[in-house]
């Protein structure tokens, strides 16, 4: 085992809550919306509690719910410790907001709790990466479509080549301080990863899983419920270690 294999290694999260969900068309924020009963946050945070190194979490909710008593939050398992801060108007807001939350930990990983069924090894994969020494680490899998880029005619003006695309997801982790700096530069960006990126760091990907798909449309909360209803078919008492 090498200095690094045994480096200690405190692990935050900053979990993005604070979207609208126009795209699902509920009443309430997405990561409030119910799944099996619960908010998608919950589930979200289910997670994130078993994570082994986890030092510190930032919880980033709509500035109208940020009361985890509220009745909005009602099965949802703040783990001790846990803060809950208002979001921004876009999700590069959000973030901010729960990095200027977060104390000192050395790895910061920052998740969408609308991919709120992720499996816990994406997240070790994405940590194991960083501690090993990457700027930034991202979980992703290889594309099954052929994509193409348009012009805002709808003209095809390139095929680019499907193997070295990759469809990314979160939790993306990063050297807190590599991110901390990233978000100093003001730019804006759809993922965390672009805004190291800019800065000239390394980021890797990792291998992702379907299960970290985004909850976005009724189409994807409907698949989120078929998966819990045969899980909870398949170990009527949770998911096996
Ligand atoms: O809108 P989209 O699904 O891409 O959002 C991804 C994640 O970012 C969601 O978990 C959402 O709650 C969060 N978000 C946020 N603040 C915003 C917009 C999105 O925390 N202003």
């Amino acid at each position: 085992m090498t200095d690094a294999d045994a480096a200690p290694c405190s692990v935050g999260v900053v979990v993005v809550a604070a979207g609208s969900g126009t795209r699902l068309g509920a009443e309430l924020p997405k990561a409030f919306v119910p799944l099996r009963g619960r908010p998608l946050l919950g589930h979200a945070l289910d997670t994130v509690a078993r994570l082994p190194g986890l030092a510190a979490l930032v919880v980033v909710a709509p500035p109208g719910l940020a009361d985890p008593t509220g009745p909005s939050w009602a099965g949802v398992d703040l783990p001790a410790g846990a803060v809950v801060v208002a979001g921004g108007a876009s999700r590069t807001d959000s973030v901010a907001a729960g990095l200027a939350g977060l104390g000192d930990v050395d790895v910061v990983l920052v998740h969408d709790a609308a991919r709120c069924l992720t499996p816990l090894e994406v997240f070790e994969r994405v940590v194991e990466a960083v501690r090993r020494g990457a700027a930034g680490a991202v979980p992703g899998t290889a594309l099954v479509d052929t994509v193409k880029a348009v012009d805002a005619q709808g003209v095809i003006t390139g095929t680019p080549d499907r193997a070295s695309l990759r469809a990314v997801q979160t939790p993306q982790g990063f050297a807190r301080e590599v991110l901390v700096a990233a978000y100093a530069g003001g730019s804006a960006a759809t993922d965390d990863a672009a805004l190291v990126e800019l800065g000239g760091h390394h980021v890797v990907v990792v291998e992702g899983d379907p299960m970290a798909f985004k909850v976005t449309t009724r189409d994807d909360l409907e698949h989120a419920e078929r998966v819990l209803a045969l899980r909870a078919s398949t170990w009527p008492g949770g998911l096996p270690d």
